[in-house]
């Protein structure tokens, strides 16, 4: 989830798409109420960064790994169903920002999210893009201005200015975040 843009934005052809999605209602920055379980979790070096730059714990909430969850996390890495299992047993928790009664992210002000590119969590980054093996994908997120306003994942790139590349390399931080292998024949 982010409010004002990936971090590794480089000549975007249109710099204002989330703030202008920010001023249409909610965005990836926000959760429907009652579907928290769904959110994506944090990695411990996501928490860490975090904590680190704000030294303080809070902004964060613990969910349980309820089956929807661990088959939604199946779907998004299919070469690691097992390793998901592992990640998120039965009856245990994991990470995830924290949001309020209304699903805002917690770190969520009027003006965009107050951490940092370089601080935000690697998922924050990274949508409405994802990665399949060889093959880069998108969210169908009906709140998304870049979804909205684009065709086609090549149009979607280069409205919110970022290439496949820099999308790749996202992902993949945010893989090992997990410690899951690169990459290559998904
Ligand atoms: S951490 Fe920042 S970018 Fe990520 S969901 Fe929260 S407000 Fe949005
Ligand atoms: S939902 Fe899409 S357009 Fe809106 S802030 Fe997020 S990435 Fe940007």
């Amino acid at each position: 989830m982010q409010n004002d843009g990936p971090c590794y934005l480089t000549s975007p052809e249109d710099p204002h798409v989330c703030a202008r999605c920010a001023g249409m209602g909610p965005t990836c920055c926000h959760v429907t109420p009652g579907n928290e379980e769904f959110c994506f979790p944090l990695s411990r070096s996501e928490w860490e960064r975090i904590v680190d730059y704000r030294s303080d714990e809070g902004g964060f909430a613990e969910e349980g790994n309820s089956r929807p969850f661990v088959d939604t996390m199946r779907r998004l890495f299919p070469m690691h169903d097992l390793e998901i299992e592992d990640m998120f047993p039965p009856h245990g928790s994991h990470m995830r920002l924290a949001s309020d009664d209304e699903g805002y992210c917690a770190f969520l002000t009027s003006d965009g999210c107050r951490l940092p590119r370089e601080v935000r969590p690697w998922f924050c980054l990274l949508f409405p893009f994802w990665v399949r093996g060889r093959m880069m994908t998108m969210f169908t997120a009906s709140d998304c201005l870049v979804c909205r306003e684009t065709r086609t994942l090549e149009e979607s790139l280069a409205l919110i200015g970022v290439t496949a590349k820099e999308v790749r390399y996202i992902f993949g931080r945010l893989k090992i975040a997990w410690g899951l292998a690169p990459e290559t024949e998904e």
